[in-house]
């Protein structure tokens, strides 16, 4: 592996540092110790928050510029080494390293879109209503900004808060997920190579997720919390940070539906729920946990998907022609299992898979005639399993989409062009993918609605996140 990125310390005022305790990083695909990380306390987070507070004081006042090109630098730096980054990820995540290869390039491009679009914060001049003033606006950045980020894509959702929190003039102090904190640091290390100035982006790695989360929505020099989690996290976050009033940005959990109507391409619409549905086994907040498949179409989409996915390999993510990593822990695998076993209960039928391989590996699953009141209906399984419900007509169907608390993604499939505005526009999501099962990309704003979250990232969206507006009154 890439010695040069693969560190385990922990990165705070532009030094990498050891500290007393260490925790374990483990291979969910080969459950061996991938290396032992700093474990930072409250302490040495508190000293991280002081060091970018220290350096927002130079780093807001560097020209826009300037920082647009450390960031251009940075986004050199990462495909120069995409292949190292790759295989730290897969060996401390487990999706195959073709999608590695693949996060990485996308991580990137959010330092590529924000280090141009960080030039055009602008601010507006205002026709004033009465005689002798001059209204006018100006974006600064917010200031300290506090990123926790999950395991699920240990590189993307970090250079989709860092890059326009940097461009924007913010600095950071980054709490990555303990299962994943490689990732993060290689991206300190680039940063470091690239010439960020020390304390711009701290990273502070750590077991103690409660007492580090606390801290960074507590402390008074924090001014934005942006973080990318589960919902009951959110908004502990949210509480938390409510008595020092900061801004925040959360995305949070999903439930994705898949509608497929009559008038589908169902070829189309089985490759799209193959992408929609087994990205990183299933394992990311915008994976399809329902398919709602119309009456007259059921059985043969069914079947098609069945055949798509046993095609499906599952195996150690750095393996050629692997499809199917491992899940990340035990908790991971116990939660799939669960939902099978409940579907089956409550009279699903098995089409494919439905069993543990062995250690964390699960068979890619399809189950269908899956009950409206299994737990796969309204928890997010986050495993490589396929629910299929029946149903009707196109009211049912768009209102099953809608009936959870969450709202992050939809996807639907039809060639009706009437139908695909109407559903579109009635769906409760944050993103709609419209005969497509991929909708994340840079120039385009990713967020949910109702408990999926607040905020968006990436496009122009993303950059707002990190700004504040300056009114300026000119008298006389
Ligand atoms: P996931 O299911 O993706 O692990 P979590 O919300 O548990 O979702 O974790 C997302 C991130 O939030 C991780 O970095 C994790 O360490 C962190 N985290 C977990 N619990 C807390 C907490 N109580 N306060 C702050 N951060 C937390």
């Amino acid at each position: 592996m890439g010695d040069k990125l693969f560190i385990e310390k922990a990165y705070i005022n532009g030094k990498f540092v050891e500290t007393e305790q260490t925790f374990p990083v483990v291979n969910p695909a080969t459950l061996t110790v991938l290396g032992n990380v700093a474990d930072c306390t409250v302490t040495d987070c508190r000293e991280a928050i002081t060091a970018a507070e220290i350096a927002w004081y130079h780093w807001r006042d560097t020209a826009v510029g300037e920082r647009c090109a450390l960031v251009r630098r940075l986004f050199e730096l990462i495909n120069e080494h995409k292949k190292e980054l790759a295989e730290i990820m897969t060996k401390e995540c487990g999706k195959p390293y073709a999608e590695s290869l693949v996060e990485v390039g996308y991580a990137n491009s959010f330092m590529e879109w924000y280090a141009e679009e960080g030039k055009r914060a602008y601010g507006e001049t205002i026709p004033s209503l009465k005689k002798g003033m001059h209204l006018s606006t100006i974006k600064q950045g917010v200031g300290v900004v506090a990123a926790i980020t999950p395991w699920n894509f240990p590189l993307a959702m970090i250079t989709r808060k860092v890059a326009p929190a940097l461009v924007a003039g913010c600095t950071v102090v980054l709490k990555p997920a303990s299962q994943t904190p490689f990732s993060a640091i290689a991206l300190g290390k680039l940063a470091e190579m690239a010439g960020l100035p020390k304390g711009v982006l701290n990273i502070v790695t750590s077991k103690d997720s409660k007492g580090i989360g606390k801290e960074l929505a507590t402390n008074p020099k924090v001014r934005k919390i942006s973080f990318t989690g589960s919902t009951p996290v959110g908004s502990t976050l949210i509480a938390q940070s409510a008595d020092t009033v900061k801004r925040v940005s959360m995305e949070l959990g999903g439930n994705a539906p898949f509608i497929v109507f009559e008038d589908a391409d169902l070829d189309k619409a089985v490759q799209g729920a193959i992408a929609a549905k087994f990205r990183n086994a299933g394992q990311t907040c915008v994976a399809v946990n329902r398919f709602y498949v119309q009456e007259g179409i059921y059985d043969a989409f069914a079947s098609k998907l069945v055949t798509a996915v046993e095609k499906l390999k599952v195996g150690d993510g750095m393996k050629s022609g692997v499809d199917i990593g491992p899940l990340i822990n035990q908790d991971g695998l116990e939660k799939v299992r669960a939902h099978v076993a409940d579907a089956l209960e409550k009279g699903a039928i098995l089409r494919r898979g439905g069993k543990q391989i062995k250690d964390l590996f699960f068979e890619p699953t399809v189950l269908t005639n899956v009950s409206t009141n299994s737990l796969i209906a309204t928890e997010e399984t986050f495993g490589p399993v396929c629910a299929l419900f029946p149903f009707k007509k196109e009211e049912e169907a768009i209102s099953l989409s809608n009936g959870t608390p969450f709202g992050l993604v939809a996807y639907f499939y039809s060639s009706n062009v009437y139908r695909c505005h109407r559903v579109a526009e009635q769906l409760e999501a944050g993103m709609i993918g419209i005969n497509t099962g991929m909708v994340s990309n840079a120039s385009a704003p990713f967020g949910g609605v109702k408990q999926s979250g607040v905020g968006r990232e990436g496009a122009t969206y993303g950059l707002e996140e990190y700004l504040e507006v300056k009114y300026l009154c000119y008298g006389g």
